[in-house]
Protein backbone atom coordinates (compact mmCIF):
# COMPACT_ATOMS: atom_id res chain seq x y z
CA UNK A 1 0.00 0.00 0.00
CA UNK A 2 2.43 2.07 0.70
CA UNK A 3 3.53 4.30 -2.63
CA UNK A 4 0.11 5.18 -3.15
CA UNK A 5 -1.21 8.91 -3.81
CA UNK A 6 -2.76 9.55 -0.86
CA UNK A 7 -3.95 7.88 2.28
CA UNK A 8 -7.67 8.48 3.86
CA UNK A 9 -9.21 7.16 6.59
CA UNK A 10 -13.17 6.49 6.89
CA UNK A 11 -15.30 6.32 9.37
CA UNK A 12 -18.65 4.48 8.86
CA UNK A 13 -16.97 2.78 5.80
CA UNK A 14 -19.56 -0.13 5.79
CA UNK A 15 -22.37 2.46 5.40
CA UNK A 16 -24.07 3.35 2.42
CA UNK A 17 -21.84 6.36 1.52
CA UNK A 18 -18.67 5.12 3.44
CA UNK A 19 -18.84 2.09 0.66
CA UNK A 20 -19.32 4.39 -2.41
CA UNK A 21 -16.50 6.86 -0.52
CA UNK A 22 -13.86 4.00 -0.79
CA UNK A 23 -14.88 2.69 -4.08
CA UNK A 24 -14.07 5.94 -4.89
CA UNK A 25 -11.02 6.56 -3.56
CA UNK A 26 -9.63 3.58 -4.42
CA UNK A 27 -10.45 4.44 -8.20
CA UNK A 28 -8.11 7.43 -7.56
CA UNK A 29 -5.14 5.40 -6.78
CA UNK A 30 -5.62 6.29 -2.14
CA UNK A 31 -4.69 4.14 0.37
CA UNK A 32 -7.85 3.89 2.10
CA UNK A 33 -8.37 2.82 5.90
CA UNK A 34 -11.58 2.48 7.44
CA UNK A 35 -12.37 2.48 10.89
CA UNK A 36 -15.18 -0.47 11.93
CA UNK A 37 -17.55 -0.90 14.60
CA UNK A 38 -17.59 -4.26 16.35
CA UNK A 39 -20.65 -6.39 14.94
CA UNK A 40 -22.15 -9.16 17.12
CA UNK A 41 -22.44 -11.23 13.90
CA UNK A 42 -18.65 -10.91 13.01
CA UNK A 43 -15.56 -8.38 13.35
CA UNK A 44 -17.45 -6.17 11.54
CA UNK A 45 -20.72 -5.38 9.58
CA UNK A 46 -18.92 -6.14 5.94
CA UNK A 47 -22.13 -6.35 3.91
CA UNK A 48 -21.44 -3.12 1.44
CA UNK A 49 -17.81 -3.07 1.73
CA UNK A 50 -16.94 -7.40 1.15
CA UNK A 51 -15.84 -7.17 -2.39
CA UNK A 52 -12.89 -4.31 -1.37
CA UNK A 53 -11.60 -6.04 1.60
CA UNK A 54 -8.90 -7.55 -0.13
CA UNK A 55 -7.98 -3.10 -0.82
CA UNK A 56 -8.64 -1.60 2.18
CA UNK A 57 -7.38 -2.06 5.68
CA UNK A 58 -9.72 -1.79 8.09
CA UNK A 59 -9.53 -0.75 11.65
CA UNK A 60 -11.41 -1.69 14.91
CA UNK A 61 -12.57 1.18 16.59
CA UNK A 62 -15.44 3.28 17.88
CA UNK A 63 -16.43 6.63 17.96
CA UNK A 64 -17.15 6.63 21.22
CA UNK A 65 -14.02 5.02 22.35
CA UNK A 66 -11.73 8.34 22.30
CA UNK A 67 -8.23 5.66 22.40
CA UNK A 68 -8.87 4.15 19.85
CA UNK A 69 -9.56 7.26 17.50
CA UNK A 70 -5.96 8.12 19.06
CA UNK A 71 -4.62 4.53 18.07
CA UNK A 72 -5.98 4.51 14.70
CA UNK A 73 -5.18 8.24 13.32
CA UNK A 74 -1.80 7.61 15.22
CA UNK A 75 -1.22 4.76 13.09
CA UNK A 76 -2.47 5.54 9.61
CA UNK A 77 -1.63 9.47 9.76
CA UNK A 78 -4.19 10.08 6.85
CA UNK A 79 -3.92 12.76 4.46
CA UNK A 80 -7.70 13.06 4.74
CA UNK A 81 -10.48 11.98 7.26
CA UNK A 82 -13.48 11.75 6.07
CA UNK A 83 -16.06 11.52 9.33
CA UNK A 84 -18.90 9.73 7.83
CA UNK A 85 -19.80 7.21 11.29
CA UNK A 86 -22.88 8.50 12.99
CA UNK A 87 -26.00 7.19 14.54
CA UNK A 88 -27.25 8.26 11.36
CA UNK A 89 -31.11 7.31 11.58
CA UNK A 90 -33.69 9.92 12.78
CA UNK A 91 -36.47 7.95 13.52
CA UNK A 92 -33.87 5.95 15.56
CA UNK A 93 -32.31 8.77 17.56
CA UNK A 94 -35.71 9.57 19.34
CA UNK A 95 -35.58 6.17 20.83
CA UNK A 96 -31.81 6.50 22.14
CA UNK A 97 -31.31 10.43 22.25
CA UNK A 98 -28.33 10.21 24.08
CA UNK A 99 -26.13 7.68 22.26
CA UNK A 100 -26.93 9.45 18.78
CA UNK A 101 -25.60 13.05 20.45
CA UNK A 102 -22.54 11.12 21.59
CA UNK A 103 -21.83 9.66 18.74
CA UNK A 104 -22.80 12.21 16.13
CA UNK A 105 -21.47 15.03 18.38
CA UNK A 106 -18.87 13.74 20.94
CA UNK A 107 -17.80 11.67 18.48
CA UNK A 108 -16.36 14.84 15.98
CA UNK A 109 -14.80 16.37 18.87
CA UNK A 110 -12.94 12.64 20.02
CA UNK A 111 -11.88 12.92 16.58
CA UNK A 112 -10.40 16.66 16.23
CA UNK A 113 -8.77 15.97 19.62
CA UNK A 114 -6.98 13.14 18.87
CA UNK A 115 -5.47 14.81 15.64
CA UNK A 116 -4.75 17.93 17.53
CA UNK A 117 -3.02 15.58 20.50
CA UNK A 118 -1.28 13.64 17.79
CA UNK A 119 0.21 16.79 15.56
CA UNK A 120 -0.65 16.07 12.84
CA UNK A 121 -3.21 18.01 10.02
CA UNK A 122 -5.24 15.84 7.97
CA UNK A 123 -7.55 17.54 5.78
CA UNK A 124 -10.72 16.65 7.56
CA UNK A 125 -14.92 16.56 6.06
CA UNK A 126 -17.43 15.82 8.11
CA UNK A 127 -20.78 14.63 7.35
CA UNK A 128 -23.21 17.17 8.42
CA UNK A 129 -26.99 17.26 7.15
CA UNK A 130 -29.77 19.20 6.09
CA UNK A 131 -31.39 18.10 9.92
CA UNK A 132 -29.62 20.71 11.20
CA UNK A 133 -32.23 23.40 9.43
CA UNK A 134 -34.94 21.43 10.59
CA UNK A 135 -38.04 23.92 10.40
CA UNK A 136 -36.36 26.72 8.90
CA UNK A 137 -38.24 30.12 8.09
CA UNK A 138 -37.38 29.51 4.06
CA UNK A 139 -38.58 27.06 1.90
CA UNK A 140 -35.01 26.77 -0.04
CA UNK A 141 -31.55 26.38 2.08
CA UNK A 142 -28.42 27.17 1.83
CA UNK A 143 -25.04 27.91 3.73
CA UNK A 144 -26.38 31.25 5.20
CA UNK A 145 -29.47 29.74 6.61
CA UNK A 146 -30.31 29.52 10.21
CA UNK A 147 -30.59 26.15 11.88
CA UNK A 148 -33.09 25.13 13.69
CA UNK A 149 -32.77 21.11 14.51
CA UNK A 150 -35.64 18.94 15.47
CA UNK A 151 -34.32 15.91 16.59
CA UNK A 152 -31.33 14.05 18.53
CA UNK A 153 -30.04 13.09 15.65
CA UNK A 154 -29.30 16.76 14.53
CA UNK A 155 -28.82 17.85 18.14
CA UNK A 156 -25.43 16.08 18.11
CA UNK A 157 -25.20 16.47 14.66
CA UNK A 158 -25.04 20.66 15.52
CA UNK A 159 -22.14 19.90 18.34
CA UNK A 160 -19.68 18.21 15.75
CA UNK A 161 -20.67 20.83 12.57
CA UNK A 162 -19.49 23.87 15.14
CA UNK A 163 -16.55 21.68 16.63
CA UNK A 164 -15.53 21.13 12.42
CA UNK A 165 -15.77 25.31 12.62
CA UNK A 166 -13.77 25.93 15.74
CA UNK A 167 -11.07 23.44 14.50
CA UNK A 168 -10.96 25.50 10.86
CA UNK A 169 -10.69 28.75 12.69
CA UNK A 170 -7.61 27.28 14.57
CA UNK A 171 -5.63 25.97 11.58
CA UNK A 172 -7.52 22.65 10.08
CA UNK A 173 -8.46 22.34 7.14
CA UNK A 174 -11.75 20.76 8.42
CA UNK A 175 -14.99 21.55 6.43
CA UNK A 176 -18.57 20.78 6.47
CA UNK A 177 -20.59 18.94 3.73
CA UNK A 178 -23.99 19.82 4.30
CA UNK A 179 -25.84 16.89 2.57
CA UNK A 180 -29.48 17.02 2.05
CA UNK A 181 -31.02 12.68 1.44
CA UNK A 182 -29.36 10.86 -0.54
CA UNK A 183 -30.56 7.14 -1.71
CA UNK A 184 -29.08 4.66 -3.44
CA UNK A 185 -29.65 0.55 -3.49
CA UNK A 186 -27.27 0.31 -0.53
CA UNK A 187 -29.30 2.32 1.55
CA UNK A 188 -30.10 0.74 5.22
CA UNK A 189 -33.50 -1.36 4.95
CA UNK A 190 -34.96 0.65 7.56
CA UNK A 191 -34.62 4.14 5.90
CA UNK A 192 -38.13 5.23 4.46
CA UNK A 193 -37.19 5.31 0.75
CA UNK A 194 -35.61 2.05 1.05
CA UNK A 195 -38.50 0.35 2.73
CA UNK A 196 -41.01 1.56 0.05
CA UNK A 197 -38.70 0.25 -2.43
CA UNK A 198 -37.98 -3.10 -0.94
CA UNK A 199 -42.08 -3.19 0.47
CA UNK A 200 -43.43 -2.81 -3.37
CA UNK A 201 -41.06 -5.23 -4.87
CA UNK A 202 -42.30 -7.66 -2.16
CA UNK A 203 -46.05 -6.28 -2.90
CA UNK A 204 -45.71 -6.96 -6.62
CA UNK A 205 -44.30 -10.61 -6.30
CA UNK A 206 -46.92 -11.75 -3.44
CA UNK A 207 -44.91 -12.00 -0.53
CA UNK A 208 -45.97 -8.76 1.39
CA UNK A 209 -49.64 -7.51 2.02
CA UNK A 210 -49.56 -3.91 3.04
CA UNK A 211 -47.26 -0.80 3.78
CA UNK A 212 -47.37 0.55 7.19
CA UNK A 213 -46.20 4.06 6.99
CA UNK A 214 -45.77 7.74 9.20
CA UNK A 215 -45.94 10.81 7.50
CA UNK A 216 -46.59 11.12 4.15
CA UNK A 217 -46.76 15.33 4.12
CA UNK A 218 -43.06 15.71 4.27
CA UNK A 219 -40.97 17.62 1.94
CA UNK A 220 -37.19 15.83 0.82
CA UNK A 221 -34.81 17.07 -1.45
CA UNK A 222 -33.54 12.87 -2.82
CA UNK A 223 -30.27 12.43 -4.53
CA UNK A 224 -28.20 9.95 -5.48
CA UNK A 225 -25.47 8.80 -2.65
CA UNK A 226 -22.59 8.14 -5.09
CA UNK A 227 -22.45 11.66 -6.88
CA UNK A 228 -22.71 13.08 -3.33
CA UNK A 229 -19.62 11.52 -1.98
CA UNK A 230 -18.06 12.85 -5.21
CA UNK A 231 -19.10 16.40 -3.63
CA UNK A 232 -17.57 15.43 -0.31
CA UNK A 233 -13.82 14.37 -2.07
CA UNK A 234 -14.41 17.88 -3.70
CA UNK A 235 -14.71 19.83 -0.67
CA UNK A 236 -11.21 18.36 0.56
CA UNK A 237 -9.46 19.09 -2.58
CA UNK A 238 -10.07 22.95 -2.73
CA UNK A 239 -7.56 25.78 -1.97
CA UNK A 240 -9.29 27.08 1.14
CA UNK A 241 -11.60 25.17 3.73
CA UNK A 242 -15.63 25.91 3.11
CA UNK A 243 -18.57 24.28 4.06
CA UNK A 244 -21.47 23.28 1.04
CA UNK A 245 -24.96 22.45 0.75
CA UNK A 246 -25.42 19.52 -1.26
CA UNK A 247 -28.86 18.39 -2.75
CA UNK A 248 -30.82 18.42 -6.08
CA UNK A 249 -32.74 21.74 -5.85
CA UNK A 250 -36.21 19.29 -6.28
CA UNK A 251 -38.12 18.91 -3.67
CA UNK A 252 -41.09 15.96 -3.35
CA UNK A 253 -43.49 14.55 -0.27
CA UNK A 254 -43.40 11.38 1.08
CA UNK A 255 -46.38 10.34 -1.17
CA UNK A 256 -45.56 11.33 -4.31
CA UNK A 257 -42.04 9.05 -3.19
CA UNK A 258 -44.41 6.11 -2.38
CA UNK A 259 -46.65 7.02 -5.66
CA UNK A 260 -44.00 6.93 -7.82
CA UNK A 261 -42.52 3.23 -6.46
CA UNK A 262 -45.94 1.56 -6.87
CA UNK A 263 -46.45 3.29 -10.06
CA UNK A 264 -43.18 1.49 -11.41
CA UNK A 265 -44.86 -1.72 -10.19
CA UNK A 266 -47.84 -1.01 -12.10
CA UNK A 267 -49.62 -0.97 -8.67
CA UNK A 268 -52.22 1.70 -6.96
CA UNK A 269 -50.50 3.14 -3.89
CA UNK A 270 -53.96 3.43 -2.20
CA UNK A 271 -54.78 -0.32 -2.09
CA UNK A 272 -51.79 -1.74 0.24
CA UNK A 273 -50.18 1.48 2.72
CA UNK A 274 -51.53 2.06 5.92
CA UNK A 275 -51.14 4.69 7.94
CA UNK A 276 -49.70 3.67 11.41
CA UNK A 277 -49.35 6.05 14.39
CA UNK A 278 -45.83 4.26 15.57
CA UNK A 279 -43.80 5.64 12.67
CA UNK A 280 -44.86 8.83 13.15
CA UNK A 281 -42.43 11.28 14.69
CA UNK A 282 -42.41 13.39 17.40
CA UNK A 283 -41.05 16.16 16.09
CA UNK A 284 -41.28 16.66 12.33
CA UNK A 285 -38.86 18.30 9.96
CA UNK A 286 -41.89 19.18 7.06
CA UNK A 287 -39.68 21.41 4.20
CA UNK A 288 -36.31 20.56 3.09
CA UNK A 289 -35.00 21.52 -0.22
CA UNK A 290 -31.22 22.20 -1.09
CA UNK A 291 -29.69 25.49 -3.21
CA UNK A 292 -26.67 23.87 -4.21
CA UNK A 293 -25.45 27.12 -6.24
CA UNK A 294 -22.19 26.87 -4.03
CA UNK A 295 -21.54 23.66 -4.89
CA UNK A 296 -22.31 24.47 -8.67
CA UNK A 297 -20.16 27.54 -8.92
CA UNK A 298 -17.24 26.87 -6.74
CA UNK A 299 -16.81 22.78 -6.53
CA UNK A 300 -18.08 22.78 -10.22
CA UNK A 301 -20.60 19.63 -8.60
CA UNK A 302 -24.21 19.02 -10.58
CA UNK A 303 -26.38 16.16 -9.61
CA UNK A 304 -27.47 14.11 -12.40
CA UNK A 305 -30.00 11.68 -11.10
CA UNK A 306 -32.95 13.39 -10.07
CA UNK A 307 -36.31 11.92 -8.38
CA UNK A 308 -37.53 9.22 -11.19
CA UNK A 309 -34.23 7.86 -12.07
CA UNK A 310 -33.22 7.40 -8.50
CA UNK A 311 -36.68 5.33 -7.62
CA UNK A 312 -36.47 3.16 -10.87
CA UNK A 313 -32.89 2.23 -9.83
CA UNK A 314 -33.30 1.34 -6.24
CA UNK A 315 -37.08 -0.52 -7.28
CA UNK A 316 -35.48 -2.41 -9.92
CA UNK A 317 -32.40 -3.45 -7.58
CA UNK A 318 -35.11 -4.50 -5.05
CA UNK A 319 -37.13 -6.19 -7.40
CA UNK A 320 -34.05 -8.07 -8.77
CA UNK A 321 -33.07 -9.20 -5.42
CA UNK A 322 -36.87 -10.43 -4.42
CA UNK A 323 -37.00 -12.15 -7.81
CA UNK A 324 -33.38 -14.09 -6.69
CA UNK A 325 -34.69 -14.99 -3.24
CA UNK A 326 -37.79 -16.94 -4.20
P1 LIG B 1 -25.33 4.60 7.18
O1 LIG B 1 -25.45 3.77 5.95
O2 LIG B 1 -26.31 4.39 8.27
O3 LIG B 1 -23.86 4.40 7.76
C1 LIG B 1 -23.51 4.84 9.04
C2 LIG B 1 -22.12 4.34 9.34
O4 LIG B 1 -21.73 4.79 10.65
C3 LIG B 1 -22.00 2.80 9.36
O5 LIG B 1 -20.77 2.44 8.81
C4 LIG B 1 -22.03 2.49 10.85
O6 LIG B 1 -21.41 1.28 11.19
C5 LIG B 1 -21.21 3.68 11.37
N1 LIG B 1 -21.38 3.90 12.81
C6 LIG B 1 -22.53 4.00 13.52
N2 LIG B 1 -22.27 4.22 14.82
C7 LIG B 1 -20.92 4.23 14.95
C8 LIG B 1 -20.04 4.38 16.04
N3 LIG B 1 -20.50 4.55 17.29
N4 LIG B 1 -18.71 4.34 15.80
C9 LIG B 1 -18.24 4.16 14.54
N5 LIG B 1 -19.02 4.01 13.46
C10 LIG B 1 -20.35 4.04 13.66
O7 LIG B 1 -25.37 6.16 6.81
P2 LIG B 1 -25.05 6.90 5.42
O8 LIG B 1 -26.34 7.13 4.74
O9 LIG B 1 -23.94 6.21 4.74
O10 LIG B 1 -24.58 8.32 5.95
C11 LIG B 1 -23.19 8.63 6.13
C12 LIG B 1 -23.07 9.89 6.96
O11 LIG B 1 -23.70 10.98 6.29
C13 LIG B 1 -23.72 9.80 8.35
O12 LIG B 1 -22.94 10.54 9.24
C14 LIG B 1 -25.06 10.50 8.13
O13 LIG B 1 -25.56 11.03 9.34
C15 LIG B 1 -24.67 11.57 7.14
N6 LIG B 1 -25.76 12.02 6.27
C16 LIG B 1 -26.43 11.12 5.51
C17 LIG B 1 -27.46 11.55 4.69
C18 LIG B 1 -28.23 10.59 3.82
O14 LIG B 1 -29.28 10.96 3.30
N7 LIG B 1 -27.75 9.39 3.60
C19 LIG B 1 -27.76 12.93 4.62
C20 LIG B 1 -27.01 13.81 5.38
C21 LIG B 1 -26.01 13.35 6.19
P3 LIG B 1 -22.23 -0.13 11.18
O15 LIG B 1 -22.20 -0.61 9.75
O16 LIG B 1 -21.44 -0.96 12.12
O17 LIG B 1 -23.62 0.16 11.65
Amino acid sequence: MGSKAKRALITGITGQDGSFLAEKLLEKDYEVHGLVRRSSFGPGNYRNIKHLLDKIEVHPGDLSDGSSLLRILGEVRPDEVYNLGAQADVAESFYMPEYSIDTNGSGVIRLLEAIKILGISPKFYQASTSELFGNPDNKIQNEKTLFNPQSPYAFGKQVGYFAVKKARDEGLFAVNGILFNHESERRGEDYLTRKVTKAVARIKLGKQKKLLLGNLFPYRDWGYAPEYVNAAWLMLQQDSPEDFVIGTGETHTVQEWVERVFELADLNWKDYVEIDEKYKRSAEVVHLCADPARALKKLGWQPKVKFNELTKIMYEHDIGIERASN
